[in-house]
């Protein structure tokens, strides 16, 4: 049943339909994707392994959000998909443009510059409209104001095994903040300033009474040098299992618009996973950060899967734990928050490590 004429501010429509499992809705969760028209294919591939290995037993809604209007092609086939309450908004403008500081011929300058066209994703303003969105405005839409939790999910991503335990529920069940699968290697290039810009924030003497002590936090994760530099380590945002009081805090909101003041998201390329990531490692404590090794997650090229033989077999994964990427030494990120974090890992994962 689509209601065209009964929608909140910035909401385009909002698709009512019956939620059969989740009943008493704790946490107050959402499926989250930002996604274009055009990916509907990608998109629909998604959800149907998502809803097929988890949501169809617990029913959790699906926002779904695009700085243009959906196409009502994509509204009916993407709302017969989910087994939730799908619900579709529109980015505000001023969420998708330039901020008053920003010198836009000098933004354009850098990304036509020969440096910008080496990088993934340099040449482009819509991803930076995009990564800055994700890092500054995504929880103040009102669609999301009703939730705690959310689940980030793009086009294009598979899960290859089933989701026996609700994430979202442990997660909120043991104080946990923030949840991710696959831990990667930032394009340096893409972030130049991105530590220093963040590191005098987060020694501003003003917010120190809200912060946790520099030692007790995970900034081990994404510093290999006591906080000198960043490593490049970053939680993939693209599969983000969190809550949004951590972005709603007065802390992350006064250092996202530092970072965006500073201007990098348009005269660097700088992405929300590492912006994220920095200030999760910073803010929280390593048993606020969770790293899921029983999902096994793949976007391009990158994949996890559950190294525990038993496990792998009673989730009917289809997954390889051979070409695993979060054991194996190709990304060493995961394991180092596993390491930094203390996290325990599951049976098989010293045979796998490689
Ligand atoms: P990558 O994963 O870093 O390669 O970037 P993607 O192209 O997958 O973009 C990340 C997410 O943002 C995906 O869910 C896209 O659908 C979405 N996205 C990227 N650019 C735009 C855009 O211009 N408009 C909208 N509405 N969504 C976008
Ligand atoms: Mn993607």
């Amino acid at each position: 049943e689509v209601l065209t004429n009964n929608y909140k501010p910035y909401e385009q429509y909002r698709v009512v339909k019956k939620s059969y499992g989740n009943a008493d809705k704790i946490p107050k969760a959402t499926m989250f994707t930002i996604v274009k028209n055009s990916e509907l294919d990608e998109l629909l591939a998604s959800i149907q392994q998502l809803e097929s290995r988890f949501n169809r037993r617990f029913n959790y809604d699906w926002v779904f959000v695009n700085d243009e209007p959906f196409t009502d092609k994509f509204i009916e086939e993407t709302s017969s998909m989910v087994s939730g309450t799908a619900r579709y908004g529109i980015i505000p403008y001023e969420h998708w443009s330039y901020p008053s500081w920003i010198d836009q011929d000098k933004a354009k300058e850098i990304r036509d510059s020969d440096e910008a066209k080496s990088m993934p994703y340099g040449d482009s303003e819509s991803y930076r409209f995009m990564c800055r969105y994700n890092s500054k405005y995504f929880y103040h839409h009102p669609i999301m104001e009703e939730y705690e939790y959310y689940w980030r999910v793009e086009p294009s991503v598979t899960f290859q095994c089933d989701i026996i335990e609700d994430p979202i529920r442990r997660l909120k069940e043991n104080g946990i903040l923030y949840g991710f699968t696959i831990a990667f290697l930032e394009f340096p290039v893409t972030i130049r300033t991105l530590w220093e810009t963040s590191m005098s924030f987060f020694k501003n003497p003003d917010i120190q009474q809200d912060l946790i002590p520099y030692k007790k936090s995970m900034i081990s994760f994404v510093s290999s040098d006591e906080g000198e530099t960043y490593n490049n380590c970053h939680f993939w945002t693209n599969f983000e299992i969190a809550s949004l009081e951590v972005w709603r805090s007065d802390t992350y909101e006064k250092y996202v618009d530092f970072l965006d003041r500073s201007g990098g998201f348009f005269y660097e390329r700088w992405g929300d996973a590492p912006v994220h990531s920095i200030a999760i490692s910073r803010m929280l404590s390593a048993n606020q950060i969770h790293a899921f090794q029983d999902i096994s997650y793949q976007h391009t090229e990158a994949t996890s899967c559950p190294p525990d033989d038993d496990y792998w077999k009673r989730a009917k994964c289809t997954c390889n734990r051979e070409n695993d990427w979060t054991v194996s030494s190709r990304m060493d990120c995961n394991r180092r928050f596993l390491k930094m974090s203390g996290q325990s890992v599951m049976k098989d994962y010293h045979k796998y490590l490689k």
